[in-house]
Formats: C-alpha cells, sequence, structure tokens
C-alpha cells in the first residue's frame, strides 16, 4: 500500500505552481525556493517509502514482488546488436525520415551529485527554459521535446552492444513539460587504454575528470555536493543524434516504468583507469563497493530496434 508521505508528495509536485517546489534528493522530499523560470516537473518521489531492492539479496530477480511493472514486456536493458536493428521492419529510417536533435548540451548548471544507496546521481537544476539542454523528437508518427533532468552511472554497463558488454554506462535522463513521458540517452565507456579495433582511445571526454572528482567524495549512501557541469563535456564531441539505436524500454531500476524511449550510442566514449576507480571505490548500504549496479538483459519481446543512421 503506498504511504501517506508518497501521497503528499505526489500532490505537492503536482502544486508545484505554488510558491515552492518539493522535488526529491534521494528518498527525502525537500522544499525549495521555487526560482522565476523553473519548470513544474513533478519529480517521481519515494518520501516516507523505504526502498527495499538492491543488487544483492533484493535483486533484480525478486523487484517484480514488490514492483510488478519489472516483470513487464517492455523492459530495458537490452543487446543492442546492429544486425537485428538492421533485421527491425523500418530500420532503415534516415534522418530525414525522423529528426532527432540535441539542443543546449553546453549551457552548465549546479546540481546535487549524490550516492543514492544505487547509484551516483546529479540532479541538475536548469533554471531557464531558453537554454535548457533537450532532445526534440520529430517523425511522421510521434514527436516530443524532453529536458534533460538527471544523469547517473552504472558500472558495468546495462545494455549489451554488438555483443559486448562495457565497465562503465551514463544514463542521462530527459522528461517532456508534463513530467510523464521519458526519454534516457546511453552511452557505454572502454577503457581509454584498450585498443577496440582500430580504435585506440586516448582520451576522455574533458569533464570526466571533474566527475571522477567529484564521485571520489560520495563514496558513501547520503554523501551528497554542489556540482557545475554542462552536460557536453561528457558528451560525444559530435552532438548529431546519428550512430544511435532507439527503442522503446523502461527505467532499468525500480518501479521499472514502461513506455520510456532509449537512445543509446553504438560507439563508446572512453574512460581512463584511474577515473573508473572513483567509481569501484563508491559504497553502498552495505557498506560494500556498489559496482555491479547493473540490471541484466531483459527479453526484446519482439520489440523494433532503429537504428539512426548518419
Ligand atoms: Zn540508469
Amino acid at each position: 500500500m503506498r504511504s501517506w508521505g508518497r501521497h503528499l508528495c505526489l500532490l505537492f509536485a503536482l502544486l508545484a505552481v505554488a510558491p515552492a517546489v518539493f522535488p526529491c534528493i534521494g528518498s527525502k522530499c525537500v522544499v525549495l525556493a521555487r526560482s522565476k523560470f523553473r519548470l513544474p516537473f513533478p519529480e517521481p518521489c519515494s518520501a516516507g517509502k523505504k526502498e527495499h531492492w538492491d543488487y544483492h539479496e533484493n535483486g533484480p530477480s525478486t523487484w517484480g514482488e514488490t514492483y510488478s511493472t519489472c516483470n513487464g514486456n517492455l523492459q530495458s536493458p537490452v543487446m543492442l546488436n546492429i544486425e537485428d536493428a538492421s533485421r527491425s521492419p523500418g530500420w532503415l529510417l534516415q534522418l530525414g525520415d525522423i529528426d532527432i536533435k540535441f539542443h543546449n548540451y553546453d549551457s552548465a548548471a549546479t546540481g546535487v551529485f549524490s550516492n543514492n544507496g544505487h547509484s551516483v546521481n546529479l540532479d541538475f537544476n536548469f533554471t531557464n527554459i531558453i537554454t535548457h539542454p533537450r532532445v526534440s523528437i520529430s517523425s511522421p508518427t510521434a514527436s516530443g521535446v524532453y529536458y534533460l533532468q538527471s544523469l547517473h552511472f552504472h558500472w558495468q554497463s546495462e545494455h549489451w552492444i554488438d555483443h559486448e558488454n562495457y565497465p562503465l554506462e551514463m544514463h542521462m535522463v530527459h522528461k517532456d513539460s508534463t513530467g510523464e513521458q521519458i526519454l534516457v540517452i546511453g552511452y557505454v565507456f572502454v577503457p581509454c587504454e584498450r585498443r577496440l579495433g582500430r580504435l585506440f582511445f586516448s582520451r576522455s571526454m574533458a569533464g570526466m575528470d571533474e566527475v571522477a572528482e567529484a564521485v571520489e567524495h560520495l563514496a558513501d549512501v547520503g554523501d551528497t555536493m554542489s556540482f557545475t557541469l554542462a552536460p557536453q563535456r561528457v558528451m560525444p564531441s559530435n552532438l548529431r543524434a546519428c550512430g544511435y539505436f532507439a527503442y522503446t524500454g523502461s527505467l532499468t531500476t525500480p518501479p521499472c516504468t514502461e513506455g520510456v524511449t532509449w537512445l543509446v550510442r553504438e560507439a563508446p566514449m572512453c574512460v581512463e583507469e584511474r577515473q573508473l576507480e572513483a567509481f569501484y571505490n563508491v559504497r553502498d548500504a552495505r557498506n560494500l563497493p556498489m559496482a555491479g549496479n547493473a540490471r541484466p538483459l531483459q527479453p526484446i519481446n519482439g520489440r523494433t530496434v532503429l537504428f539512426l543512421t548518419c
């Protein structure tokens, strides 16, 4: 049964037009002064509800007992292979047919970076709708604009790409203006020191050093810090929306909400060994390394996977 705390939190979120908003940081709802341009996104709330899920005793195979959607047919992560995408109906869609654009990822914002027991999560606080980083999608069948809310990491990747698993995956969570439609951009990372075919990565993206330095301060559950980042500093330098898989899936953590639009870049970025170390030193509620915070692959169940060509 849902607790009253959760009901109240949802109510407050719906009342975001009031002089304050009640975002959730970790499992707590807090009151913040509402800035003039803050968008009234309802935030997912878990106030008053203890989260009984993890990657161990209460691991992914048990999540469906409490969160029934986790047993659904449209779950994430999935295996993303070029040859499977090419067998999907409509895989030949070009950018002319489905227009996806990334806007304003060079805008910096300060947010709260925290260890929530499941990951390290940066909640952005963009205050100007004009410069808010966003993805716009228009196609013959669907269109939408999704605003960046937060980013977090899984160390072991959740998605497998072309039959490979990676040591790190970053998820950039976006919501539309109603707060109900979710889009996540996923990037996987290989060690910069590793050769991958003919590619050789020598340096990580400029912002990864700053992120890793911050993660060093988030070793224990509940650790938080203020952090300023222009998202493009941890994204590929070429922000054209091509070279991405696109499919419909879910959140990869409870409540496993379905109907999430996923854009996952096929080509990995790179992370340096010393940056990975910062993630490996993060601990969970058991005070043990959080490494392995990745949900296993879920069945594709006949879903179409598109590959957006350049
Ligand atoms: Zn994630």
